[in-house]
């Protein structure tokens, strides 16, 4: 077993890593290590497992034996605790100059395991313009032991300065197989749930993952897909439209809750509140004030950020069924990713034109648009809604 066990089909980007890690391994040795490259660039479609792989590889720069997953420093890199890697996602809608700048400053310290400093920045596209300037500097002279992974989408999404300095590794979406053969053999998923699992995710894993694993996630999917067939009246357009940005803001409340408890008690903990009481001098106090309100407002803006997350996952899977709806209209023999509600999907593809459904995904297409751009959420679902109607 290695750590690049679990990327699933990802078999090119796994040759590279592997002789990439290699490399850097005669380098640590005091070899010259042709083809290591100090600055990554991880992308592919959102669920292929980007950040994943770039831990993958992580393990393998740590690790004296080049990923073998099961030493402390396999083990350190893959639960986030090894000493010399520093991982970075941006808690907010994007990533502030001041935080770049703090990490770039903790980036150039010399690797204390004697191998490598590893950044991981996932969602790098999430930068500010200004953070990307500062981050660009920081990868155009690397310390010698220091190797930046940054992680996003799409190579577009990183100005052109950055990504030309980046090794670039493109992952692909794993096909439904790959998926559910995974989710069998390491999550012991039956076959039937693993394939369906993996089928409505769509290439997916943690989604295939969650599916499979979470009857939660199960009902919450079914009640997204049972919106077409609701959509009678106006007055259900506007119900439909209140459940659904009501189940995105549980969802993010959910997800938001335990971590944001872990983290004030955390730093109440460091202001000394609550253990060592009135012994504070003023000034702590008054710093400790400003740092809870300092983290309190990047708690607001990353709930913000999963809220809208879970709102555009909902309305993707909404894309899905239509494009199957579209499959069958147009008689293509296509896996159909909603498989389970055909009969849902026949009904509608009878009933409706080509035409009527290409309208409905743009409506959502049009949704999600507004939905980035800050329009009010309960509008602009109920927008759609009316628009799916038709
Ligand atoms: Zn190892």
């Amino acid at each position: 077993m290695t750590v690049f066990d679990d990327l699933v089909g990802q078999d090119q980007a796994v040759a590279v890593l592997s002789r990439a890690a290699a490399a850097a391994g005669e380098v640590v040795a005091g070899g010259r290590g042709a083809g290591m490259t100090h600055a990554w660039l991880f992308t592919g479609p959102p669920g292929a497992g980007r950040e994943q792989a770039a831990r993958a590889f992580a393990a393998a720069l740590m690790c004296p034996d080049g990923g073998c997953g099961h030493c402390d420093h396999c083990h350190q890199v893959l639960i986030g605790s090894h000493p010399d890697l520093e991982s970075v996602r941006p808690e907010g809608l994007s990533y502030s100059v001041k935080q770049t700048r703090e990490l770039i400053l903790r980036a150039a310290g010399a690797p204390t395991q004697g191998r490598w400093r590893v950044i991981l920045f996932e969602d790098a596209d999430r930068a500010t313009e200004s953070a990307a300037n500062a981050l660009l500097k920081a990868i155009e002279e690397p310390p010698p032991r220091t190797v930046w992974l940054l992680c996003a989408p799409a190579p577009d999404d990183l100005m052109i300065t950055i990504r030309s300095r980046c090794r670039q590794v493109t992952l692909t979406t794993p096909g439904t197989e790959a998926v559910a053969r995974m989710l069998a053999s390491r999550d012991g998923v039956p076959w039937e749930t693993a394939t369906f699992a993996a089928r409505a995710a769509q290439g997916h894993i943690s989604r295939a993952r969650a599916l499979a694993l979470d009857a939660a996630a199960r009902q919450r999917r079914e009640a997204v897909l049972g919106i077409p067939r609701s959509l009678t009246g106006v007055g259900e357009c506007v119900s439909a439209a209140e459940r659904l940005v009501k189940t995105a803001e549980e969802e993010a409340a959910a997800a938001t809750a335990a971590l944001n408890e872990s983290e004030t008690a955390e730093l109440r903990k460091i202001y000394g509140e609550g253990s060592t009481g009135k012994g504070l001098n003023r000034g702590l106090v008054r710093g400790g004030a400003g740092a809870l309100k300092e983290l309190e407002d990047r708690q607001k803006s990353r709930a913000t950020r999963i809220k809208r997350d879970s709102l555009d996952a909902a309305l993707l899977e909404l894309v899905s069924f239509y494009r199957d709806v579209l499959a069958m209209q147009f008689g293509a023999s296509v896996e159909l990713a909603n498989d389970d509600l055909r009969f849902d999907l026949d009904q509608l593809a009878k009933k409706s034109s080509p035409e009527e459904t290409l309208r409905r995904i743009d409506a959502i297409m049009q949704c999600r648009e507004r939905l980035a751009a800050n329009v009010n959420p309960q509008i602009a679902v109920e927008a759609m809604m009316l628009a799916l109607r038709g």
